[in-house]
């Protein structure tokens, strides 16, 4: 029988996705699609991708970004703080690096919002360095070919697979086995598993086993709890509305957003509508009420135009977009 990390990385080169962030292996342009594509899926970063490296393609652009600007450009992508730490780890690349994309993955680590994956992703892609990067989707492949059990190896799993993958990363380019198998995870290792059309069909443990859907075998996860957020759209007679820079919750920092009920203390404001928002780990839901101006305030007002250009969160934004007729219509009260 061939190998099987000799028939993934063939079966990569010979039916992998011409994606955008595969033009070369610049770690500039691997970067920022490996941050874009965490916790968001490929088909959805693709637009936001082109967009920012029509706007800025190549790192030194970055070191002269207007920060708001790096935030629109972000906005719908959620995860704030992704795009924060690629400011300030620009910086650091020009400040530290000289202006040059740390070449190795103990270099790259030391990068704001770059982690062990992240890194050892860019170091084996773009310097062809023997690192395995680890994430949901190999830890899914991984545990199926070999019938690996996460929940009784705890630790030693991601040793296990590590060691693995490096082992293999001996007979063939590391960068292109890295690749092959996060597009195996994505495209037919899935939840739902495509076997009939995996390459790695002679060498599966799950497969031969009938035991495909029963692995990974994860962890009991936890129940994510609700939040219930109000936030008001406090409009004056000229159609402009309020917005605030709340700097308390680290995770929106450097987004506008509607003030909350509680900030602008007004009790007979009318609730207009819920909607949901699901993170990884907790659920936002935030209803929206409509109030008119009464009093001085200290918040920004804009139009509905001048709210296109400002950064702002999705939830917010998505129902400022319903209400755009109402917003700007002369009769709004
Ligand atoms: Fe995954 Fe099925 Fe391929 Fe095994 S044969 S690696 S379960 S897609």
């Amino acid at each position: 029988m061939s190998k099987l990390h000799i028939d993934l990385v063939n079966w990569y080169n010979q039916n992998k996705r011409n994606l955008a962030f595969r033009l070369n292996q610049d770690p500039y342009r691997v970067w920022i699609s490996e941050i874009m594509a965490q916790q968001t899926q490929i088909d959805t970063l693709i637009p936001y991708y082109e967009r920012w490296m029509h706007q800025y393609p190549i790192l030194s652009d970055l070191f002269v970004a207007e920060e708001e600007d790096l935030y629109r450009l972000w906005e719908g992508l959620g995860y704030y703080s992704r795009v924060r730490n690629i400011q300030k780890a620009a910086l650091q690349i020009k400040n530290e690096y000289a202006s040059i994309f740390p070449n190795t993955k103990d270099a790259i680590q030391t990068l704001p919002g770059i982690g062990d994956y992240t890194a050892a992703a860019i170091a084996s892609i773009c310097f062809n360095e023997k690192q395995a990067a680890i994430d949901g989707n190999v830890k899914r492949v991984m545990s199926r070919l070999f019938l690996w059990d996460e929940t009784i190896l705890r630790k030693e799993f991601n040793k296990q697979i590590k060691n693995k993958i490096e082992t293999w990363m001996n007979d063939v380019n590391p960068g292109d086995l890295t690749q092959a198998l996060m597009e195996l995870g994505a495209l037919i290792c899935t939840k739902q598993a495509k076997c009939e059309h995996c390459p790695l069909k002679p060498h599966c443990l799950a497969l031969q086993n009938n035991v495909v859907d029963a692995y990974p075998k994860a962890a009991k996860q936890l129940t994510k709890q609700t939040e219930q957020i109000d936030v008001v759209l406090l409009i004056n007679k000229n159609n402009e509305f309020a917005l605030t820079l709340d700097h308390s919750d680290s995770l929106m920092q450097g987004y506008y957003r509607l003030p909350s009920l509680k900030q602008v203390n007004i009790t007979d404001a009318k609730k207009d509508g819920t909607l949901r928002h699901v993170f990884s780990h907790k659920i936002w839901e935030v209803n929206f009420y409509i109030a008119k101006v009464k009093q001085n305030h200290d918040f920004k007002l804009v139009n509905y135009d001048e709210s296109l250009k400002l950064p702002i969160i999705t939830l917010h934004r998505k129902w400022l977009k319903q209400k755009s007729s109402l917003i700007q219509s002369q009769n709004t009260f």
